[in-house]
């Protein structure tokens, strides 16, 4: 049957209604998946506001009985989708500038956290760095992470992650080994193919390979195995991989329930890259992990340069489906692996620069509001290292709430990779995008109760 040319242009007018509406339905139901009750609420109003507007439309198109009403209301929604989501031509963006320098392993916090008063390596550190020393005096003063005394303490949390802890450090004497003798021949593609897969199945989320730059390498140790003695290797590639953390734990952060999550995916990542170093060391080649507490690269530039996203505001890895919410585990090797291809992605850097949601949410204030600066050689935002590591101190736990408030956090899942999908491709969808995020969340969203298997009163 031939319709009549003003029901063609209705029902085309129909079918994008319909469409809009089921999209939202889909973001409620996925909202109440992720006990995102605010968000929840805001859909369904945004739902109710949209079809009573769809139907008032519908009801003046039929009172009106004008084609051209139809014809008009179906190019102008049209006309506005593809304005909204049109990857309009941008500024081109600068992704790096400069070269890094190598950084002293000793001057990241957990290396000064070790540092035991009066002893010679303290005494030698803070004469090399004495602009560290009143700052540091301060976080001792604290009671420390995972400590009885901090405010977040929990009386079971908190000893399941040490115990986690304590299983990664069992996984340090593991980190390098015995290489075979023979080395054997490969192509390199396959073997690529196989660690990418043996990898996924253990519970990898995105993998990748890079040449290994001096500059992803610490200059001088900083932890105990390795106090102030140059960092040197032979390998020439290192395998960079993500594995995901549990959103819900995230969202509790600051509370205990992050430290048990970061622990946990410190140990995952540490016995995945352990595995992994230990296969090619048996295929002839030296390889080694890097795994917590035994760190020769700095994990977040190594993913970056093997393909797995961006360095954002807060200064960690921003990955293109979980954004923050992940730890890296990192293998280098002699073997010879195929180079991941890598196409950086600009929106990333450029969604980082309006949004600014961790920075204001951060509770110790110490992640910056303005642009990149050249810091130690490159172009890059820079974490104040002191004040977030202070905070811990305080609270017990290594906080991640600027991982929580990231809208690139939220779960992996048709809904959000939509949304991730256009802020990508469009500039105007991004400044939608990102104020939409603080509409449905909350621009300083509060951080969730524990679950009741966690409560010892429940
Ligand atoms: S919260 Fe916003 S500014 Fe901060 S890292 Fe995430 S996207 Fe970037
Ligand atoms: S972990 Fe906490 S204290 Fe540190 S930068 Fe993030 S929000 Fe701030």
């Amino acid at each position: 049957m031939n319709l009549p040319e003003w029901t063609i242009w209705s029902i085309a007018l129909f079918i994008v209604f319909v469409a809009m509406d089921l999209f939202l339905i889909y973001g409620i139901i996925q909202s109440i998946n992720e006990r995102e009750d605010r968000a929840v609420k805001r859909l369904g109003l945004l739902l109710l506001v949209l079809v009573v507007a769809e139907l008032l439309l519908i009801y003046a198109g039929v009172l009106l009985n004008i084609q051209l009403f139809w014809v008009l209301m179906v190019i102008g929604l049209v006309i506005l989708i593809v304005l909204i989501l049109f990857p309009w031509p941008e500024n081109k963006i600068i992704l790096d500038e400069g070269e890094p320098g190598r950084i002293d392993e000793r001057t990241i916090m957990f290396s000064r956290n070790e540092l035991i008063p009066e002893t010679q390596n303290f005494n030698e550190y803070y004469s090399d760095y004495p602009q560290h020393r009143q700052t540091d005096d301060e976080f001792r003063k604290s009671p420390g992470l995972m400590n009885k005394d901090s405010r977040f303490y929990h009386p079971w949390v908190f000893p399941a992650a040490d115990a986690s802890f304590y299983t990664v450090a069992a996984l340090q004497s593991r980190t390098d080994g015995v290489v075979a003798k023979t080395k054997q021949d490969f192509d390199p593609e396959k073997l690529e193919r196989f660690v990418r897969n043996w990898a996924r199945e253990m519970g990898v989320h995105s993998i990748g390979i890079t040449t290994l730059k001096p500059s992803h390498l610490y200059s001088k140790g900083g932890r105990s195995h390795n106090y102030n003695e140059p960092v040197e290797t032979t390998h020439t590639l290192a395998i960079a991989f993500t594995v995901e953390m549990d959103f819900d734990r995230v969202a509790a952060s600051p509370r205990s329930p992050i430290i048990l999550e970061s622990s946990n995916q410190y140990l995952k990542a540490g016995v995945i890259a352990v595995q992994l170093a230990s296969f090619l060391r048996n295929l002839g080649y030296s390889s080694r992990a890097h795994i917590d507490g035994k760190y020769q690269v700095r994990c977040p530039q190594v993913a970056r340069d093997a393909g797995l996203g961006e360095i954002g505001r807060m200064s960690l890895l921003m990955t293109p489906r979980l954004g923050p919410r992940v730890r890296i585990g990192v293998v280098t090797t002699e073997a010879p692996l195929p180079v991941s291809r890598v196409n950086r992605d600009p929106s990333m850097i450029r969604f980082c620069q309006i949004c600014k949601k961790c920075a204001d949410t951060c509770p110790a204030q110490a992640l910056p509001s303005d642009d990149r600066k050249i810091t130690n050689g490159a172009l890059t935002w820079t974490t104040n290292q002191e004040k977030c590591f202070g905070y811990w101190c305080q609270v017990g736990t290594d906080c991640g709430r600027c991982i929580a408030v990231c809208p690139y956090s939220h779960p992996d899942n048709f809904f959000h990779n939509i949304v991730r999908l256009f802020i990508r491709i469009s500039p105007i969808f991004r400044k939608i995008a990102y104020r939409m995020d603080d509409w449905l969340y909350g621009r300083k969203p509060p951080s969730r109760e524990l679950p009741d298997w966690m409560n010892p009163k429940n």
